[in-house]
């Protein structure tokens, strides 16, 4: 079901209460090394200010387990989010009470008012409804633009909707069409690639997509735990002994219901988890007993890459090799321009693989790369995020 998104409500001299994802990293003197999930919320923020909405910002920082901890404070993204928009940034000193509601009539229409980091209370992770309640009186309308946090039913992006008419902002509302244009009503041929160290933390996702694509490719440390399932020798790789049954049946599966599956052909090994280990390139089925295969080897990139150009639509997650280290990030790279390359839709997801595109420098030509690492492999699971269903069908 589609979400009523931003551009359906009338926010002019409204409160609007925000909840954006404004996590960012922070070193030991709490200076920001990362400010992408911030930029990430300016075209919701930009919007709201230009209405002449009253924009009052939350979000959560960190884990600071329902106390209150100056560690863990929003105060320096008041500061770089006004660097960004160009315009002072007010920050409050808590996210609910009288305080913060004097500091919202203050506010002028077009101003921007970030609460502070709503972990403080523990109600937020239990969605305590009278917490939920508190916020939501703050306001008259509520955005939710944190996709990042939409797999998790806080007060902050689930509670809240029960009391206030709740909108997708402009980045979340991009997560949930995307993505789920792709799983509802994919242009094919459909491929998904999926990678990453573990078959066990992508079973559901590996099903799901079982059931829509038309390509499966599996890379990286988890198709060993498949070739396995094939009966060649893995030597000292990564496998999974007791997911080697369930690989075979996802390769019976994948055979009863017509989706063509790709495994590697050949793979990067070396004796070694270190990044300047020898290594050589060697067939699937010549890998010694004391090999381990970090990455896939160069044909089966190249099989890979083929399959992604042409087709309509792309869904990747989970890197094809130990990227983390050059030697054996090869693999992942001609992944990633085979993406940049294909004229269909593009969709990235999940926390290293968002890192490796980054890294290799093609995320801009990638139709969608998504914020949430988690929330992202919720949804290709096919299940439905408390956050999402939470707002406004359109
Ligand atoms: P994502 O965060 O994109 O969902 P994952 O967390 O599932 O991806 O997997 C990323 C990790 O998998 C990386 O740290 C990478 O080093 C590791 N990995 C990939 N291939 C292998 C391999 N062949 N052996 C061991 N680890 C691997
Ligand atoms: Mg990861």
């Amino acid at each position: 079901m589609e979400k009523a998104g931003l551009e359906e409500v009338q926010v002019r001299g409204k409160k609007v209460l925000v909840r954006v994802d404004f996590n960012v990293p922070m070193n030991d003197n709490q200076q920001i090394t990362n400010d992408t999930r911030i930029k990430s919320a300016l075209p919701t923020i930009r919007h709201l200010m230009a209405q002449g909405a009253k924009t009052i910002l939350v979000s959560h920082l960190g884990r600071p387990k329902g106390k209150v901890n100056p560690k863990y404070s929003l105060a320096p993204v008041a500061v770089r989010l006004g660097e960004l928009l160009g315009k002072e940034v007010y920050m409050a000193k808590d996210c609910i009470g009288s305080q913060v509601e004097a500091d919202i009539d203050r506010l002028a229409d077009g101003g921007v008012l970030l609460l502070e980091n709503v972990r403080f209370y523990e109600e937020e992770e239990k969605n305590n409804p009278e917490f939920a309640a508190k916020l939501a009186a703050l306001a008259d309308v509520y955005v939710n633009d944190a996709f990042g946090t939409a797999h998790r039913a806080h007060a902050s992006t689930e509670g809240v909707c029960k009391y206030l008419p709740s909108y997708a902002g402009f980045l979340m509302k991009k997560e949930i069409d995307v993505m789920g244009q792709a799983l509802e009503n994919p242009d094919r041929p459909f491929t998904a690639i999926i990678g990453g160290a573990k078959v066990s933390d992508k079973i559901s996702v590996i099903e799901n997509l079982l059931t829509k694509v038309d390509i499966l490719i599996i890379g990286g440390g988890m198709a060993n735990t498949f070739l396995k399932a094939q009966g060649l020798e893995m030597g000292k790789s990564l496998v999974e002994e007791d997911k080697i049954e369930l690989a075979g049946n996802i390769i019976q599966k994948s055979k009863s219901s017509g989706v063509e599956l790709l495994l590697p052909v050949d793979v990067v090994v070396s004796k070694e988890f270190k990044a300047d280990s020898p290594s050589q390139v060697v067939n699937v089925s010549s890998i010694k007993a004391d090999d381990l295969a970090l990455d896939i080897g160069p044909q089966s990139a190249a099989l890979f890459a083929e399959k992604i150009i042409s087709s309509q639509t792309v869904i990747w997650n989970g890197p094809m090799g130990v990227f983390e280290m050059d030697q054996f990030s090869k693999g992942t790279e001609k992944i990633a321009q085979a993406m940049a390359q294909c004229q269909g839709t593009t969709i990235v997801g999940g926390g290293d693989s968002v890192a490796a595109v980054e890294k290799m420098g093609v995320a801009t030509n990638l139709t969608h790369i998504s914020t949430g690492g988690g929330a992202s492999l919720e949804f290709l699971e096919g299940k439905v995020l408390p956050g999402v269903a939470a707002l406004r069908d359109k």
